[in-house]
């Protein structure tokens, strides 16, 4: 298949900084859109990438799924875009199209294993994808979204991966009125939890490690707020919530929060803590709660999610940054400094 040579940043070797480097992008086929990007969000999954906190990370990587553009190539078959179009990319770039959770538009959750836009093995070009701290991006025309025209596209990027990664369980649990929903931890994926819950009618109560979060909480939408290192606060929500997202990237104990749980209550994990979590059988026992999780969205979902924060007016609290500066920001990223999402202009590299 015939490449074409691109820019991008990424790296060789966990641990070693991020530099530009040279990728090959596959040749439009007759399905795919060919992308110029304009913006890239940062989000925390780059940094456990990155930093192979999971294992298996393939290297070199180019992170970033977070992914706004224009079109500037479509192939013979394409329908749904034009040359000009604005577009976006998130995390899932291919799946395969036939399984029932592909059929379902759960295509997460694909039989054969869904290809995300980094670190995934490439089916179609063979080696591993490349994210989107690049030029361009290429894939087949079911995977890019149509990108309302955000008045402050850049702030946009982020909802294609935070965004549906907390639209999604809140859907999927029912927030809404009459209905009190947590949110644990107000980084990327938490403050735009709160917009999305509180857009969908949700009461919203955030507990976050970080006092100066708290009254930020407020002005972000958050009915209320909470210190969670503070216990006499949390004893006051003792078995009050329908729901708990939680979006923490590090190891923290989930059996203080499956405690504020009314019965049939759930503690949604979308943080990916490289480490082990623990359970005690009695949180989840006495109430019939549960502990359970939620993987990003499928794409009509994402769509869906693009759409509804459009209407109401959601975008991210961004900071834009150069390419160049892409390695600082991983460094305030990893120490919880950043309100809320880096966006790398890309117009930089
Ligand atoms: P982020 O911006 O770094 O936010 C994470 C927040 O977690 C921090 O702002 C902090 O909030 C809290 N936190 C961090 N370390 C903590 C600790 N040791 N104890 C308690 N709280 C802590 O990260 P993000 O981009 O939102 O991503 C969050 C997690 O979701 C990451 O693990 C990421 O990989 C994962 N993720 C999962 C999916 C999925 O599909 N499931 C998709 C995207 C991202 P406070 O300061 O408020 O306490
Ligand atoms: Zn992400």
């Amino acid at each position: 298949m015939n490449t074409t040579p691109i820019k991008a940043f990424g790296t060789y070797s966990a641990n070693e900084p991020l530099q530009e480097m040279t990728i090959n992008r596959r040749e439009v086929q007759a399905h795919d859109v060919e992308i110029e990007l304009l913006y890239c969000g940062i989000c925390h999954s780059d940094l456990h990438q990155i930093k192979d906190d999971f294992g298996g990370t393939m290297f070199p990587i180019v992170p970033g799924h977070e992914i706004v553009g224009r079109v500037t190539a479509v192939g013979n078959h394409v329908k749904n875009f034009k040359v000009g179009d604005l577009a976006a990319v998130g995390c899932i770039v291919d799946s395969c199209g036939h399984c029932e959770y592909c059929e379902e538009g759960i295509e997460q959750f694909c039989d054969e294993g869904v290809t995300y836009s980094f670190n995934s093995p490439d089916k179609v070009s063979g080696g591993h994808t490349f994210g989107g701290f690049s030029k361009t991006y290429v894939c087949n025309e079911k995977y890019v979204l149509q990108m309302p025209a955000f008045e402050n596209l850049a702030a946009a990027a982020p909802l294609l991966c935070a965004g549906i990664t907390v639209y999604s369980p809140l859907k999927h649990w029912q927030a809404g009125p009459g209905k009190k929903v947590g949110i644990l931890g107000i980084g990327g994926l938490g403050h735009l939890a709160i917009k999305i819950a509180k857009a969908m009618g949700a009461e919203v109560v955030v507990f976050t490690t970080s006092p100066a979060k708290v009254a930020d909480a407020i002005r972000l939408g958050a009915d209320e707020a909470v210190l969670s290192t503070d216990s006499e606060q949390m004893a006051k929500y003792s078995r009050k919530l329908h729901f708990i997202i939680d979006t923490v990237s590090a190891k923290h104990d989930v059996n203080t929060y499956l405690n504020l749980l009314r019965h049939d209550g759930s503690v949604v994990l979308v943080g990916l803590p490289p480490e082990m979590l623990e359970v005690h059988a009695f949180n989840v026992v006495m109430g019939r709660r549960s502990f359970s999780g939620s993987n990003i969205g499928g794409i009509t979902e994402t769509q869906e999610m693009l759409d509804f924060c459009f209407e109401h007016n959601i975008t991210a609290e961004s900071e834009i940054i150069t390419i160049q500066e892409v390695n600082k920001a991983f460094e305030r990223l990893e120490k919880g400094d950043v309100k809320y999402r880096f966006v790398i202009d890309l117009a930089s590299l």
